[in-house]
């Protein structure tokens, strides 16, 4: 990135900044609140993200697999932000979010990549002593095995927080959760 881009960038961050505490002002020692859903992939810090995102729609409208949608949250400063819901569908890092970007509030630079990871909400198939491996067929990182227990562990250092293991778990115990 040029000198002057990045100058561009930081005056475009400053100035949203400025515009999200104009129009938030929290109260001293408020926190600033944090959406319960997991936002789009690459999104920057949540104060950062906040400010940033204009909720323009564009992140939404680009994502061919429909798996970004608008967050039902009531208080204003969440309602309507984009989130990643992968209780139908996966993601396959396409990029074509972060790309479609243009307030800097999804950025390949300074955001995290990986917002979901999966989780056991209740009693494994392999657990209760039936044969099933769906999830660690279904991993295209191969971050599942099965151990002693024979509950399915998850290796974060390998897991991309795609969602195709609890697409694929039919009795619904592997959900994906905010990273
Ligand atoms: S990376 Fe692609 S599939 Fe994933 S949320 Fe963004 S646009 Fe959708
Ligand atoms: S494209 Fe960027 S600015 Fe627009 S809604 Fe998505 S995250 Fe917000
Ligand atoms: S979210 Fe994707 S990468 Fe992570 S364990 Fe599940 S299938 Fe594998």
């Amino acid at each position: 990135m040029s000198d002057i881009q990045r100058t561009d960038d930081e005056q475009l961050i400053s100035s949203a900044r400025r515009a999200f505490f104009r129009r938030f002002a929290p109260e001293p020692e408020q926190v600033v609140p944090n959406s319960r859903y997991p936002r789009p992939p690459w999104a920057v810090d949540n104060t950062l993200f906040l400010a940033l995102c204009t909720q323009c729609d564009q992140c939404i409208d680009q994502c061919p697999m429909r798996v970004l949608g608008r967050s039902d949250e009531k208080e204003e400063i969440l309602s309507g932000r984009p989130v990643l819901d992968l209780s139908y569908g996966s993601c396959d890092f396409c990029g074509q979010c972060v790309d479609a970007c243009p307030a800097g509030a999804l950025s390949r630079e300074k955001g995290k990549k990986r917002q979901t990871i999966p989780q056991l909400s209740g009693s494994c198939q392999a657990e209760l002593g039936l044969y099933c491996n769906l999830c660690e067929e279904a991993c295209p990182e191969q971050a599942i095995s099965f151990g002693a227990d024979k509950k399915p562990a998850i290796d974060l250092s390998l897991c991309s927080g795609c969602g195709e293991c609890a697409m694929d778990c039919y009795s619904r115990v592997l959900v994906m959760a905010k990273a």
